[in-house]
């Protein structure tokens, strides 16, 4: 018999009388776009009440022996959002700024995102504060290994599946599936995505989430009724994510105007040479000092006059203060969590049709599952199988989204969010509460 998750009261009593209080605090932030959206699908408080609530939290204490005799002690974290439909799927991501309330976040995200395109995996995230740039490559490989060992038990292709995330790569992905192999007696491919293709890794993951912002920016200018040639671009943030989803959509025939990264914006009106910028960029590790075009800053970047304005740099970027300046028509949000809730409603006043992080970005976890697919299977698939597939799922999930905007009369962001608490809920009413 399934279990009645309404308990005694009819209606949600959400915690935050103003939905719109907590604007820096990432975690609150979130939640109230998952508050609106539960409250339109008129979720049972039972139910309303889990999914506000992490599984597990962890804070992992990782003492590490530095390059100059001495002791470190680092602070991690791995939070497992939801597992109801499946393995827990998350990043690693080594910051400074890391902090427990940004990881809660982003665990809950990607709960919604492998929801949004319905693949069979819950959330997790994990973070170490750290700052890779001060760290030896020695150093930080055995911060990698503590945190990892410190989550045995935790981890597992069955339970809680890691990948790359910011300052983390297929190098940091290897010994994490290392590590975790020698616990295990014998070797383990499954247990992380990302890994370098020599070693379990899938073709295509590496271009997979800025292919995914490239497909539904696609999707979104042709149900706007606008032409991809010659459609003006800005894109902030010019690493994994950005500089693959700026060649994609200018081989596309849009055309790229500004770049930006960490060292701020470069602005051609003519047209940027994508990959030109991207070869600089792998010689000189940034866009500083590229000269092909106007510097601009980072701010002004955001607000420039164009068709297609690409995120993809750092959470929090457009905000109440900056959001009544956007021109962009089409805002694809490469990365998680650019647009706080209160920009959403200074957005949708200004007719900004904007995809939202949960769906936009979720090109990256798609591929992350097609590898943990072929690692379980042994058998690897074709470049061109791996994009054919991660094309019909994005599309799929843009149409699905943008169904249910239209049938809600709400934005795409509060529709996706419908859309995967949803998906979320019916497994957790079929499976009810084992007490
Ligand atoms: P990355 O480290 O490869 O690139 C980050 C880029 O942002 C760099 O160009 C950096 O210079 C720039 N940047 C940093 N600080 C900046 C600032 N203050 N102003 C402007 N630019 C700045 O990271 P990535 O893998 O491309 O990830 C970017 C974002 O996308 C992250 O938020 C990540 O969580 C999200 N994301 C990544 C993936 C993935 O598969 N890599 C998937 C989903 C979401």
């Amino acid at each position: 018999m399934t279990t009645d998750l309404r308990l005694s009261t009819d209606k949600i009593v959400r915690p935050d009388k103003d939905r719109f209080l907590n604007e820096d605090n990432p975690f609150e932030d979130m939640m109230s776009r998952f508050d609106r959206a539960a409250e339109l699908l008129d979720l049972e408080p039972g139910l309303y009440k889990i999914l506000r609530h992490p599984e597990k939290e962890i804070t992992l204490s990782i003492p590490v022996l530095m390059d100059n005799g001495e002791i470190e002690v680092f602070t991690g974290y791995r939070v497992l959002h939801n597992t109801s439909r499946g393995p827990a799927k998350g990043g690693i991501r080594f910051d400074p700024n890391v902090n427990r309330d940004e990881v809660k976040a982003l665990a809950a995200w990607m709960t919604w995102k492998c929801a949004v395109v319905n693949i069979p995996f819950g959330g997790s995230k994990g973070g170490v504060i750290c700052d890779p740039l001060k760290l030896s490559v020695a150093e930080l490989e055995r911060i990698t290994r503590r945190y990892t060992a410190g989550l045995i038990g935790i981890l597992g292709p069955d339970s809680d599946v890691p990948a790359p995330d910011v300052n983390t790569n297929e190098r940091v992905m290897a010994w994490v599936m290392d590590t975790y192999s020698m616990h295990m007696r014998h070797t383990v491919t499954s247990v992380v995505t990302g890994k370098p293709v020599e070693m379990g890794g899938s073709l295509g993951r590496r271009e997979a989430t800025g292919r995914g912002c490239m497909l539904v920016t696609l999707a979104a200018l042709e149900h706007l009724g606008m032409r991809a040639a010659g459609a003006t671009v800005a894109v902030q943030g010019f690493g994994n994510v950005g500089s693959v989803a700026a060649q994609l959509l200018h081989t596309q025939g849009c055309k790229v105007v500004a770049i930006g990264d960490r060292s701020g914006g470069i602005l051609n009106t003519n047209g940027i040479d994508v990959n030109d910028a991207i070869a600089y960029v792998k010689q000189n590790r940034s866009l500083d000092g590229y000269s092909k075009g106007d510097r601009i800053t980072n701010d002004d970047l955001l607000t420039l006059e164009v068709d297609v304005l690409v995120p993809a740099a750092l959470e929090n970027v457009i905000t109440r203060k900056n959001a009544p300046k956007i021109r962009a028509r089409v805002i694809c949000e490469g990365e998680n969590g650019p647009t706080t809730a209160p920009a959403d409603v200074i957005l949708d006043d200004k007719g900004v049709f904007v995809i939202p992080d949960i769906l936009a970005n979720a090109g990256g976890v798609t591929v992350s599952y097609f590898e943990w697919v072929q690692d379980r299977g042994g058998y690897f698939w074709t470049e061109a199988s791996v994009n054919d597939r991660l094309q019909q799922i994005m599309q799929d999930s843009f149409r699905a989204v943008l169904e249910l905007s239209r049938r809600h009369k709400v934005n795409m962001r509060t529709a996706a969010y419908m859309l995967s608490i949803s998906r979320v809920a019916t497994v957790h009413r079929l499976r009810g509460i084992y007490a």
